[in-house]
């Protein structure tokens, strides 16, 4: 991580918690005292306990943000939650395009850069998720497969809005494998991923926070830390104790 941006470790906790779960969970967090020198701590909460975060959260310094979002900003679209209600929660961030609502979800790269726009403009700050599966991986294709996630989202949005995001390196064969990604590896793939953004946002390049995700632990923080182009986590199963996401947090 270089100085220049500050730190930003996020929890995901995908389709887990319940109140009494979440409410020891959050308190466990709030009692870590996390300054405002130390990297800027958020929970990605399941929608219906947005509520509950907020509750607990507010005036903190954990954030708190969503998983998901629809495409569109309002209407005929059942099941659904939109970035302004979102909002109404005072959520600071949304994951838009992870791993497991592309491949499970048939999410493609434009819903994502659609999901990324009702972001914006609700003032959400998207966390924008990219990632090569094992298959891609093992064949050498993985600067490839993110320049394609990339592409449309260089295309669509404007410089300014990459002041705004976040974008997280996630390799699929990392997630929830218990195999991280070497930090040499993930190392190059941020600055790849930087050095992308850089050709149609120059400076917000340099400012834009790049989280690594994938089987992210205790044990293994400090070294993914240590390498210049990876500005944060993004932590899913480690991310339900409180005792080890402190520890992820306080590794950054
Ligand atoms: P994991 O998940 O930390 O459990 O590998 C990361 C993620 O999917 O965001």
């Amino acid at each position: 991580a270089q100085t220049v941006r500050r730190p930003l470790v996020m929890g995901n906790w995908k389709m887990h918690g319940n109140l009494q779960e979440n409410a020891a969970l959050l308190q466990g967090l709030l009692q870590a005292g996390f300054s405002a020198e130390e990297a800027r701590v958020a929970v990605c909460v399941p929608a219906p306990y947005l509520a509950q975060a907020q509750a607990l959260l507010q005036g903190s310094a954990v954030h708190w943000g969503a998983q998901n979002l629809c495409r569109e900003p309002v209407g005929a679209f059942t099941g659904e939650v939109s970035a302004r209600m979102l909002a109404d929660f005072a959520c600071r961030y949304v994951l838009v395009g992870h791993s497991e609502r592309r491949t499970l979800f048939g999410e493609s790269d434009h819903d994502v850069l659609q999901k990324v726009g009702q972001a914006l403009q609700a003032g959400l700050i998207p966390v924008i998720c990219v990632g090569e599966t094992l298959a891609q991986h093992d064949a050498g294709t993985t600067e490839a497969v993110i320049a394609a996630q990339l592409q449309p989202l260089l295309a669509g949005l404007a410089a300014a809005d990459w002041t705004r995001v976040v974008v997280a390196y996630e390799p699929v064969w990392a997630i929830g494998t218990g195999k991280v990604a070497t930090p040499e590896y993930a190392q190059k793939v941020h600055a790849f991923i930087r050095a992308q953004v850089a050709e149609e946002a120059a400076e917000a390049a340099q400012g834009l926070q790049i989280l690594y995700g994938g089987s992210v632990k205790a044990e293994n923080a400090a070294q993914l830390q240590a390498m210049l182009d990876i500005d944060g986590a993004l932590v899913g199963g480690a991310s339900l104790k409180a005792d080890e996401f402190v520890k992820i947090c306080r590794s950054f």
